[in-house]
């Protein structure tokens, strides 16, 4: 990834999706902002505990940091599932200056309509944007270890190669900044559930020092989930930065014993 700075606003951009001037897309960062205590900086989600007023204001920040409408944002009701919608027309804006009028019960977003920028909020969760170079098709997903194992990054491009005729070799993803395997200590639990739902384990679970605890590859697991759908390697590109490593630069709920805000990431196809 590579910063980009707009006034004290520090926004994270994939190399591999730069290279497209008909899209827009973002990491932000802690950097800049109005919120204060555990919220220091550019909180953007609204449900967290933060003052509303400060949120908006963040929100306005990052708006006018990529240059886009703060009513051109669509923003899910993230509830670590994995239901995808697509964002048409009619959902531009929708959660954009408030929580109620979210998407709800939506951990993935697919959008063919320009000028909608569909974006999800994490503080650990894996942030992951897919663009569809040849139709124009963004997506945008919000995948914890729940969403993770409920394989949401692959039923979201299932849903673009069923409904958008996609083609797996067009896709182009970027795999944002999370807790990395570094830092993600995992119990049985997820384990048992990985194991349920007949996922391989390799290079995606890594035993800990602490009996029965293991270290969950989140960045692999998803990657993995689009390479088995026949997305070339060399068009994923992992941010590969842990959060809670990074805590003075993103959010990072492991970090805060989870209370802390949220930064976003998002994706817009401008008009071809
Ligand atoms: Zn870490």
């Amino acid at each position: 990834m590579q910063t980009s700075n707009v006034s004290d606003t520090e926004l994270y951009l994939f190399e591999n999706l730069i290279a497209f001037d008909n899209i827009t897309h973002f990491v932000s960062s802690r950097k800049g902002g109005y919120s204060k205590g555990v919220f220091q900086g550019l909180n953007i989600g609204f449900n967290v505990g933060d003052d509303d007023w400060n949120v908006l204001r963040n929100r306005k920040i990052l708006s006018d940091a990529v240059n886009i409408p703060i009513d051109s944002f669509t923003f899910a009701n993230q509830c670590h599932g994995s239901n995808i919608n697509f964002a048409g027309s009619s959902l531009r804006g929708c959660g954009s200056s408030d929580e109620k009028s979210s998407l709800e019960d939506t951990d993935g977003m697919i959008t063919s309509t320009p000028g909608i920028c569909i974006t999800v909020q994490v503080a650990d969760c894996v942030p992951v944007l897919l663009y569809d170079s040849e139709n124009h098709i963004a997506a945008v997903i919000h995948a914890g270890w729940k969403g993770t194992i409920g394989q949401i990054t692959g039923k979201t491009l299932e849903k673009m190669i069923h409904f958008c005729s996609s083609k797996p070799v067009n896709i182009y993803a970027g795999i944002g900044p999370s807790i990395g395997p570094c830092c993600y200590e995992v119990g049985q639990n997820v384990y048992k559930e990985l194991k349920y739902k007949g996922i391989s384990k390799k290079d995606i679970i890594i035993p800990s020092k602490q009996k029965d605890k293991y270290y969950f590859n989140l960045w692999q697991a998803n990657k993995k989930q689009l390479t088995d759908l026949g997305v070339k390697p060399e068009n994923i590109e992992e941010a590969a930065i842990c959060t809670k490593c990074n805590n003075e630069s993103f959010y990072s709920s492991r970090a805060s014993d989870g209370k802390t805000g949220r930064f976003a990431s998002g994706i817009m196809l401008k008009k071809k």
